[in-house]
């Protein structure tokens, strides 16, 4: 299920708080990272990973790339890089992105019940969704180093599927870098709603400097999440506007996301 927020929702829900039309109307945009900021799945991912790799590469990955942060497409041309695999031009690696893709949701669809079995829902996260899918003219979906299959397997295994509208997201099977990817899901959001999101109006909420990154490089602002393998101090290092330890804290993450998309800019430090 997907979840549209109108503007006449809003309304409904809150008749006597002098909500305007102008706030009613879509104008903010959030952006979701997924893995190890609304799920850890860390263990299961890198099973699959690994027997996806070995079908689609033809050996084993021995070599195990950097993942943090990264899409599914650098991480997969790494890997055929650190195991040997011919790179040059007309080599083997060409033409294995498409066919890695889909043998890894595949690969992951057969292991779902393992999502959850061996993988955990990160503190606040189902609620932290929910508040902001409660949050007035707002859209949220997600930006992730997942392909679209990937994404949508990991959140629904969850329940979290539902609070994000996939159609509108950047996924990492799309063969660019994250910060491009960032401004095709703006302008995936932008041109579904019929609106401009622009950087004082897209937050995208992230564990990885990579991300922080991303947002710079895309437009947008950066909400750093301490739940991945940085630290608070590493994502506020890498720029990111606001930062949180984690999703545990719903009033709070809220007003960040609120402050950091609206008329007001955010003061240092907070
Ligand atoms: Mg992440």
């Amino acid at each position: 299920m997907i979840l549209h927020l109108t503007g006449l929702a809003w309304t409904a829900e809150l008749p006597s708080h002098g909500i305007t039309e102008e706030e009613d109307a879509i104008h903010r945009l959030v952006l979701w990272n997924i893995d190890l900021t609304l799920v850890d799945v860390a263990r299961v991912t890198r099973a699959t990973y690994a027997e996806a790799f070995a079908a689609i590469a033809g050996r084993p990955l021995i070599q195990l790339p950097q993942t943090a942060g990264r899409s599914e497409s650098e991480i997969f041309f790494d890997a055929l890089a650190l195991n040997g695999v011919d790179m040059r031009a007309g080599g083997e690696a060409e033409h294995m992105l498409e066919p890695f893709s889909a043998e890894l949701a595949r690969a992951l669809q057969a292991r779902h019940d393992e999502l959850t079995s061996q993988g955990q829902l990160l503190p606040g996260a189902t609620q932290a969704l929910a508040a902001v899918a409660k949050l007035g003219g707002t859209v949220q979906t997600v930006l992730t180093g997942n392909s679209r299959p990937t994404a949508m397997l990991k959140l629904r295994a969850f329940g979290l599927d539902g609070f994000v509208d996939f159609d509108i997201g950047g996924y990492g099977s799309e063969a660019y870098p994250k910060g491009t990817l960032l401004r095709v899901a703006r302008q995936r959001a932008g041109d579904k709603h019929g609106v401009t999101f622009g950087e004082d109006a897209t937050v995208y909420v992230a564990d990885s400097p990579r991300d922080v990154d991303a947002a710079r490089i895309g437009g947008a602002r950066s909400l750093g999440v301490a739940s991945g393998r940085a630290s608070a101090a590493e994502l506020r290092e890498a720029g990111a506007d606001a930062v949180l330890p984690d999703l545990a804290d719903i009033g709070t993450l809220v007003t960040l996301i609120t402050r950091l998309t609206g008329p007001e800019p955010l003061a240092a430090g907070a």
